[in-house]
């Protein structure tokens, strides 16, 4: 099965002729699920070889503008090129606390009628992911003219023992949050395949004598069959090794993980997509808006084994690294070198708008 990433917003803050602010897709034989969703969105997916009418999940890290303020108008298009061919799964967007009451109001006030169905479920966040100063309650959305409460998702609370929120859990994955520190709440996401069982063994298969037909699709499903001779053949005895899982990690804002769930859940990611908004030099300044730098990224990097780094999120002033000034030292490039030199330089990729990462099956 096919797996990719592709960056369409890979700037800080608001979106640049040369950093669209965040998004990314990861698909999934052609299926598509957004993370994040600045401003601009949608207009860089049609730069892009994706089809926004593709998307079935949304997963929203954090409400800071440059992060959603894309969502309603991105619904809205999809709306409208979805013609009649409506489909009947809705839509399924995940997000903190408050997402569902912003989308509900800006389609109730722009007499938005969508022809699609879609569901959001909400993340509570706990006290200790942001200064105290910054700490809102959503008592308000319990307000008379909120969103009425029927078919429209869960309400996801921390699962404390596994520090933790369980999103999705299907036939081929499992995806998690867990918790960060910014300077409001926000949230990582970790998108695990599951284990799927090993291909037939053909040889195998004739060496013990097991005739071509059902008894073929019962192993393969882990059913053990009987043969006419009496002899029971295990779905072991002839199935290749099982296909390893996937796994992808994608952090929003912040300056830190709260509790081990981060660690617990990224650990021995296949790729950990960080965000780097400041360079180095300017640790205190990327804490003090709860933000991280390269050297920050990278140790969470290395604490989890992750086998590769990505970073993302950098302030506009970062040009991609064609547009960088020659002999420059305070720009990109630099970056990318203090990630290294934590990693002991393994190397880490520095995101780019509409650049595609493909996540092929382990061996
Ligand atoms: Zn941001
Ligand atoms: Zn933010």
């Amino acid at each position: 099965m096919s797996m990719d990433v592709t960056f369409l917003g890979t700037g800080a803050a608001y979106p640049s002729p040369t950093r669209g602010a965040s998004a990314l897709v990861l698909r999934c034989e052609g299926e598509c699920w957004l993370f994040d969703c600045g401003e601009g969105t949608q207009t860089q997916l049609m730069k892009s070889q994706l089809k926004a009418g593709r998307i079935t999940k949304i997963f929203i890290t954090h409400l800071h503008g440059d992060h959603f303020f894309g969502l309603p108008g991105l619904l809205c298009t999809i709306s409208l090129q979805s013609g009649s061919t409506v489909t009947k799964q809705p839509i399924e967007i995940y997000g903190p606390a408050g997402l569902r009451d912003f989308i509900w109001r800006t389609m109730e006030l722009s007499h938005t009628e969508l022809v699609f169905p879609y569901v959001v479920h909400e993340l509570v966040p706990t006290a200790d992911q942001c200064p105290t100063e910054e700490l809102k309650d959503f008592v308000h959305v319990n307000r008379a003219d909120s969103p009425p409460k029927d078919g429209q998702g869960r309400t996801i609370l921390l699962d404390s023992e596994e520090n933790s929120y369980l999103l999705v859990d299907d036939e081929q994955f499992v995806v998690k949050a867990f918790r960060l520190f910014h300077r409001i709440p926000s949230f990582g996401f970790s998108v695990m395949e599951k284990k799927r069982p090993g291909k037939l063994n053909a040889q195998k298969l004739k060496d013990l004598g097991v005739p071509p037909g059902p008894a073929y699709g019962k192993l393969k499903n882990g059913i053990s069959v009987v043969l006419e001779n009496g002899v029971t053949i295990s779905p072991q005895d002839v199935l290749k090794k099982p296909i390893v899982g996937r796994k992808i990690c994608i952090l929003g804002d912040c300056s830190g993980v709260v509790g081990d769930g981060g660690v617990k859940l990224c650990f021995e990611a296949d790729l950990l997509i960080h965000e780097a908004t400041l360079d180095d030099a300017q640790m205190d300044k990327a804490k003090e808006h709860g933000h991280s730098t390269p050297q920050m990224a990278a140790a969470f990097a290395k604490l989890c084994q992750a086998k590769r780094l990505v970073l993302t999120h950098f302030s506009q002033r970062y040009k991609p690294v064609a547009l960088a000034r020659e002999g420059e030292t305070d720009g990109i490039v630099e970056l990318k070198k203090q990630a290294e030199s934590v990693l002991d330089l393994q190397e880490v990729t520095l995101a780019e708008d509409f650049m595609v990462i493909g996540i092929p099956i382990k061996k």
